[in-house]
C-alpha cells in the first residue's frame, strides 16, 4: 500500500504538493477548509482543523500529517499526538510559528540575532519603547498575521488602541509584540528542510521583495550572497531548525540592515512562498523535499540548475476572466517561462499563480520572469 501523507489546509501550497507526492508514488490526502480550494484534486474531506474530532478523524487514515498553514490549534496538535499520530512539524516546534511573542523570546534565548523587541501590555509600555527607539516602531499582533495583516509602523500607542482593547477584552492576559523599526537594506529567507532523525539540507539564501507586506518576487540565490551571508543565513536557520526541532521545510525571513547586519524578522513552518523558484530551479524543490523530510527519508540535493532562478507572484490576476484566459498571450510570448496557476478566482491582491524563469544572466532573467507575470495582471 502507499504511503499516505495528510495535509491539512487546502490552499495552494498543498496543491503544489501534489505533484511531488505523484513522483515518489505517495498518495496525498487534504483536510480543506470549503469545497473548491486550490488542492481540490486532492481533497479527501472538508472540515474545521479547529475541531478535534474532524482532525482525528481525517488523521486515522494517514501515515503522518503536515500543514499547508500554522493554525491548527495546540490542543488540537496534541490530541494527535496523544493518540499515536506522526506529526510534522509537531506541537513543540509549531507553536513558535504561531506566536511571534514566544518565537522573539525563544530566538533571544538561542543568542540568534533579532531585532531589539519588548512584549507590552499597555499603551504605556508602548509609548516608552517608542521613545527609547527614536520615536518610532513596528508593533505586530502575535498570533494569526500574515501578509503583513497585524503588522503596523507606528509613531503612538494610540495608533494600535483596537488592538489593545482586544487584547483587554479576551481577559487572558494577552500581550502585542514592538520592535525596532529595523533600516534594512534589503530581505532575504532562507530555507532550509529537516528531518526527524535531524538530517539538514539547506537551499541557497534567496532575495525577497515585498510590496505591501506581500512577497512580490524572489531571486535565488541572492544577489552579492557568496560567501560570508550565505554562511551567515544557513547557520542561523540550522540553529533554529535544531533548536526549535522543526521538521519538514523552514523559512527563515531575514533583514539584512544598512549596517551589514542580519536579523531574523519571521518563521514558516511549511513550504513558502520564498521557496517556490526550487521547483523549476533546485534538483530538489521544497514541496518533495518537505515529503521527503516529513516521511524521514533521506533529503534531496539541493544544487542550482543554473546561474539564476527569478519567481514573480501573480498577484490579483486579470480584472475579468481567468488566468487560462491569458495562456494564448502568455505560453507563446514567453517560452521559457514556468507558470504555476493556483486554480483560484482572481481578486485584488491575492496570490493566484506564479511564474519561474532560470538562466545564465540575471537582467534576463528578472525581465523575461516579470514580463511573463504581467501578462496574467491588469
Ligand atoms: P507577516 O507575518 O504578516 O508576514 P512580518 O512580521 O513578516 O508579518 O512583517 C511583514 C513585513 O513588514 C516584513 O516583510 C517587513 O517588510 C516589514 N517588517 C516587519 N517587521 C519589521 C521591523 N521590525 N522593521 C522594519 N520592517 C518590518
Amino acid at each position: 500500500m502507499a504511503v499516505v501523507v495528510g495535509v491539512i489546509g487546502g490552499g495552494q501550497l498543498a496543491r503544489m504538493m501534489i505533484p511531488a507526492a505523484i513522483e515518489l508514488g505517495i498518495e496525498l490526502k487534504v483536510l480543506a477548509e470549503t469545497d473548491g480550494m486550490s488542492a481540490a484534486l486532492a481533497v479527501d474531506r472538508v472540515g474545521d482543523y479547529t475541531d478535534a474530532a474532524t482532525v482525528l478523524e481525517f488523521a486515522r487514515d494517514v501515515d503522518v500529517v503536515t500543514f499547508d498553514h500554522e493554525h491548527v490549534p495546540q490542543d488540537v496538535l496534541r490530541l494527535l499526538v496523544d493518540a499515536g499520530v506522526r506529526v510534522h512539524p509537531g506541537p513543540d516546534a509549531l507553536r513558535f510559528a504561531q506566536d511571534k511573542l514566544l518565537m522573539r523570546e525563544r530566538l533571544s534565548e538561542l543568542g540568534l540575532p533579532v531585532p531589539d523587541w519588548a512584549r507590552v501590555e499597555t499603551p504605556d509600555d508602548l509609548d516608552d519603547f517608542i521613545r527609547e527607539h527614536g520615536g518610532s516602531a513596528v508593533v505586530k499582533t502575535p498570533r494569526g498575521g500574515y501578509d503583513g495583516k497585524g503588522v503596523r509602523v507606528v509613531r503612538a500607542a494610540a495608533e494600535v488602541a483596537e488592538w489593545f482593547a482586544t487584547i483587554a477584552e479576551d481577559g487572558r492576559g494577552g500581550a502585542l509584540l514592538v520592535e525596532e523599526l529595523v533600516d534594512f537594506r534589503r530581505e532575504l529567507a532562507q530555507l532550509v528542510a529537516r528531518s526527524p532523525s535531524g538530517e539538514i539540507v539547506p537551499w541557497p539564501v534567496v532575495e525577497t521583495v515585498q510590496v505591501g507586506g506581500v512577497c512580490s518576487e524572489v531571486i535565488a540565490p541572492a544577489p552579492r550572497s557568496a560567501g560570508r551571508l550565505a554562511d551567515v543565513a544557513s547557520s542561523v536557520a540550522i540553529t533554529i531548525a535544531e533548536g526549535l526541532g522543526v521538521t519538514g521545510v523552514l523559512a527563515v525571513e531575514l533583514f539584512e540592515t544598512t549596517d551589514n547586519r542580519i536579523l531574523v524578522n519571521e518563521l514558516a513552518m511549511r513550504p513558502h512562498n520564498s521557496g517556490h523558484w526550487s521547483m523549476d530551479g533546485s534538483t530538489t524543490g521544497q514541496f518533495e523535499q518537505h515529503l521527503r523530510a516529513v516521511l524521514d527519508l533521506p533529503l534531496g540535493g539541493t544544487g542550482s540548475h543554473e546561474a539564476w532562478s527569478v519567481m514573480v507572484n501573480v498577484l490579483g490576476g486579470p480584472a475579468e476572466g481567468t488566468l487560462a484566459d491569458r495562456y494564448p498571450e502568455a505560453l507563446a510570448g514567453h517560452p521559457t517561462a514556468k507558470l504555476h496557476n493556483y486554480g483560484k478566482l482572481p481578486r485584488p491582491g491575492r496570490k493566484v499563480g506564479h511564474v519561474t524563469v532560470i538562466g545564465a544572466d540575471l537582467d534576463d532573467v528578472v525581465y523575461e520572469a516579470r514580463a511573463a507575470a504581467a501578462v496574467f495582471q491588469d
